[in-house]
């Protein structure tokens, strides 16, 4: 099999491997998927680019398949890190997806949950979130095992594919819910099996350590790359503005670029100063590379950071300066380190801090009830098992699934999945309170605890979940569990015979 350059730079820990961000573009002919290809090959033929990353339908908007380019790119020789998002299909069409780009040798894929959709033909499109970024990377670990289907005359193995995929993790975030849920939900994308990880793009310098500090301490050793955006006023602007969910740019950041656009240049080399500076801090931090990125950026401008930023690296510490761009109020992990302007080592104690979100009166009832009916061997579980076997199948179980249907809409707005995930999620039902259906910890587009898709309206369904379990010392619930994607066969029908008689996800991690 051809080596996979990309994973052998990553992998080795003399390299300090450069990822370049190309965008596909809305259309097929278009002069943006023109500038892509050449872009590609001018960067094949330096021969200094590690991979060519390539978004998916970036802002929620169509553009040209990235897997398409993806195979394009390869064919001018240079590895393509195709962005793979767990938008706009459902799991059969991801499986499908992935053998393709099996086929066409795509290997290099960064899974991410990707954007909320929000054009399209005639309208806004159907938001399809099937699967969330752990399930994928679970796939695509089953998938280079060799993936094992039922078939008439017994199991039948794949070929083992040989997919390298990564995960993303912003340390960017503004509160305590929002920050720690991404770690947990980091911890789980690793136990998916991603081999890699690359951070939300950011300013400032603490919290890019802060993510490789979490890393070490919680003892992975996989490879961090530290993701650096040419920042012009526009981008910093609507960055600012929220416009572009998961980009933090700080009123004080936005104030510098502004000021900036005044050089000669029009800010041009204080840009490529900045993203040169930041490309020295990540190396001589510990970061294993860095990633790229710009609006319509020309080969020759990644060329020049790399240049300076090597120049720069040795004196990386006198650099931390220019990256002390906090938000206000907002959380860190670690103490300052007023020394380094970076990060002390020991965790900071924030479990007396307030918190994000009230935990509310709803989730005590919800919690009460729990422990008397669904807790397995204690209270009326052994009566509602016993109950739930009795009506499965009966004449009452229609009416019985109606009842609880119309309890569950009243307390928890749900939305009859069959497969219930409260017991999951503090009792707040991913299929009605997140628009992108995650089960296992929020998206990367969340502000400042607010959910992406409705800012200032709606906070983060993870937020509240955070709170209400903190308030009970109950939140390595959120941290290893794993919750599997919602089995829509049991879909419109009784979520509590499905607990009960072992027919849901519960069944399998309770031994029922
Ligand atoms: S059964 Fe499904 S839709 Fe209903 S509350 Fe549970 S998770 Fe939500």
């Amino acid at each position: 099999m051809r080596e996979n350059r990309f994973r052998a730079a990553l992998q080795n820990p003399s390299l300090f491997p450069v990822t370049w961000e190309l965008v596909p573009g809305r259309g097929a002919r278009e002069a943006a998927q023109d500038r892509a290809l050449a872009q590609a090959a001018q960067a094949a033929a330096g021969g200094d680019i590690a991979a060519l990353t390539l978004t998916d339908n970036p802002g929620g908007t169509p553009a040209m398949s990235a897997d398409f380019m993806g195979g394009e790119i390869l064919k001018l020789g240079i590895e393509p890190l195709v962005h793979f998002t767990c938008k706009d299909k459902n799991r059969n069409a991801i499986e499908s997806q992935l053998y393709a780009l099996d086929r066409a040798g795509v290997r290099n894929l960064l899974v991410m949950s990707g954007d909320y959709p929000v054009s399209g033909f005639r309208g806004r499109p159907a938001p399809v979130f099937d699967l969330d970024p752990i399930h994928v990377l679970q796939l695509i670990s089953d998938m280079n095992r060799g993936l094992e289907l039922p078939g008439p005359k017994g199991a039948v193995r794949h070929r083992p594919s040989d997919f390298f995929a990564g995960a993303v993790v912003s340390p960017f975030k503004a509160t305590e819910a929002e920050q720690m849920i991404q770690y947990y939900k980091l911890a789980k994308k690793i136990a998916a099996g991603a081999e890699f990880v690359v951070t939300q793009l950011g300013y400032d310098a603490r919290k890019f350590h802060e993510v490789l500090l979490f890393m070490k301490q919680s003892g992975f050793t996989l490879p961090l790359v530290g993701n650096i955006y040419i920042l012009p006023y526009g981008a910093a602007r609507m960055m600012n503005a929220n416009d572009l969910p998961g980009s933090v740019v700080t009123d004080r950041l936005l104030a510098d670029i502004d000021r900036e656009r005044s050089d000669p240049d029009k800010g041009l080399g204080a840009r490529i100063l900045r993203a040169a500076r930041l490309y020295a801090v990540l190396k001589g931090m510990g970061y294993s590379g860095v990633h790229i990125g710009g609006h319509n950026i020309p080969c020759e401008q990644v060329r020049e950071i790399v240049r300076q930023g090597e120049a720069l690296a040795p004196g990386w510490r006198e650099l931390v300066r220019h990256f002390d761009y906090p938000l206000d109020g907002g959380f860190y992990c670690y103490e300052k380190d007023s020394a380094t302007g970076l990060n002390r080592e020991e965790p900071a104690r924030f479990g007396a801090r307030p918190s994000d979100a009230p935990a509310g009166a709803l989730y005590g009832f919800a919690r009460f009830c729990h422990k008397l009916l669904f807790e397995p061997g204690r209270n009326l579980y052994g009566a509602m098992k016993t109950l739930c076997g009795k009506v499965a199948g009966s004449r009452v179980e229609g009416p019985f699934h109606k009842l609880e249907h119309l309890s569950k809409v009243a307390l928890f707005d749900c939305r009859d999945c069959g497969d219930c995930a409260l017991i999951d999620t503090a009792y707040l039902c991913p299929m009605s309170q997140c628009p992108k259906n995650q089960r296992n910890g929020a998206c990367g587009g969340s502000y400042q605890g607010w959910c992406e898709v409705y800012p200032g309206k709606k906070q983060c369904l993870y937020v509240r979940a955070y709170a209400r379990l903190k308030k009970h010392g109950e939140l390595e619930q959120l941290k290893n569990n794993i919750v599997p994607p919602c089995n829509w066969d049991l879909s419109q029908t009784s979520s509590w015979i499905n607990y009960y008689l072992g027919r849901d996800h519960t069944a399998k991690k309770s031994g029922i």
